[in-house]
């Protein structure tokens, strides 16, 4: 008689599906059995991968790059990415202090993983990107969320961070654009929450994923870029997929003081070695070939632009949803708790009955709210727009 295994790890056990992942796969199998479905649950851009830097994969393809490359990435592209940051955000950095990763949400696990030991608490302002909980959780140590809804635009306040902070505390995540909400830190308010994080002796994570993505002329700022010490213990995540449409690609970036980056190349070399090498050959092109790049980034953001205003408009037409006008990512996060509906039936109904996917604020530990994307088609956001519309005067 074959014994009963052993039940699966705490780890495997505790951890939660991610559930952008999972609204989204429901809605594409939805599409797949023949549905007219309304997508706006995946963070996903629906423009294709710039021209110039598919064919610089496809080169790199043709050119044998397909072993194995160094574990914190192709030096050309290291190089790339440190003068990016030296040049654009004024922030001086070496190849040395930068790794390449198989995509942001692996970057920002490998931060994790890298400075938080068993006890630790971590500091994760709500509503949050699904999966940071889960990586604190998944690296031993404890997520305290601190929610700050509509009423401060999303954000978090000094006041708020103060609170949260206890001698455990380790780490700081900051997501500015923000997924799910758009909210951006005005350079002011992330300077006072990164002093206060100096202050405490906090590393931070910021995850600057929606850097580029920025409307209404706002410039991306960095908690890095306000002190020496600031730039020390901030650890910058960001990757590829969203800016230049590469989900598919899975290429994160991580830039962090040079001790942080090695720690994060040692976990990496462990777990997955390195990012995709002809990858990271065709990504190069986007710094080589910046002027196509640009081209294409300003063409996205226009129409990213268009589709913020346009969901915008159309959600705060509909009699009891309220929302507040994001400046940055692809993201609106509509209240929708004025509908005596908790937020994950809201959106359950809203697909079973009308065929619009969205993602519940309660993923985000948000409830009440629900996160629209807007990357998709101005057709497709017409006509989700109009059926929640349907789906709101029904309740
Ligand atoms: N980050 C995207 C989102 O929030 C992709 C899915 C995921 O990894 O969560 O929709």
């Amino acid at each position: 008689m074959s014994q009963v295994p052993a039940s699966l790890s705490s780890w495997a056990l505790n951890v939660s599906t991610s559930p952008t992942l999972a609204v989204d796969a429901k809605a594409k199998a939805l599409k797949a059995a023949g549905e007219d479905v309304c997508g706006f649950a995946a963070g996903e851009p629906d423009f294709d991968t710039p021209a110039h830097i598919k064919a610089a994969a496809v080169q790199a393809l043709g050119a044998g790059k397909t072993k194995y490359a160094p574990t914190p990435g192709i030096p050309p592209l290291r190089e790339a990415l440190a003068a990016k940051y030296t040049d654009t955000y004024g922030l001086p950095t070496t190849a040395a202090q930068v790794v390449v990763s198989p995509g942001g949400k692996f970057s920002c696990y490998l931060t994790v993983l890298a400075i938080c030991s068993p006890g630790d608490e971590v500091i994760v302002p709500a509503p949050y990107w699904v999966s940071y909980p889960e990586m604190v959780k998944l690296a031993g140590a404890t997520p305290k969320t601190v929610l700050a809804t509509d009423a401060t635009g999303f954000k978090l306040t000094p006041e708020m961070l103060e609170a949260a902070i206890t001698p455990k505390s380790k780490l700081l995540i900051l997501n500015s654009p923000s997924n799910p909400t758009g909210a951006v830190y005005t350079a002011a308010e992330l300077g006072t929450l990164t002093a206060v994080a100096v202050k405490h002796n906090l590393y931070i994570m910021s995850d600057e994923i929606y850097e580029h993505l920025l409307y209404d002329g706002v410039k991306h700022v960095s908690p890095a870029s306000f002190s020496d010490e600031a730039r020390e213990r901030t650890i910058i995540v960001s990757g590829f997929a969203k800016t230049f449409a590469m989900t598919g690609w899975r290429l994160g970036t991580i830039v962090a003081a040079e001790p942080i980056a090695k720690a994060v190349a040692k976990l990496q070399s462990q777990t997955t070695s390195n990012a995709t090498t002809f990858a990271q050959w065709g990504s190069l092109a986007a710094y080589t070939e910046a002027d196509k790049t640009k081209v294409a980034l300003d063409e996205m953001l226009v129409a990213f632009d268009r589709r913020r205003k346009l969901v915008h408009s159309g959600l705060n037409a509909i009699d009891g949803i309220e929302c507040l006008l994001a400046q940055g990512a692809f993201y609106l996060f509509p209240n929708i708790s004025s509908f005596g509906l908790d937020d994950l039936t809201f959106c359950e109904r809203l697909l079973d009955e009308q065929k619009v996917a969205a993602v519940p604020g309660s993923a985000f530990g948000a409830p009440g709210f629900m996160r629209i994307s807007y990357a998709t088609a101005d057709e497709t956001l017409n006509k989700g727009l109009d059926r929640l519309g349907k789906f709101c005067a029904g309740l």
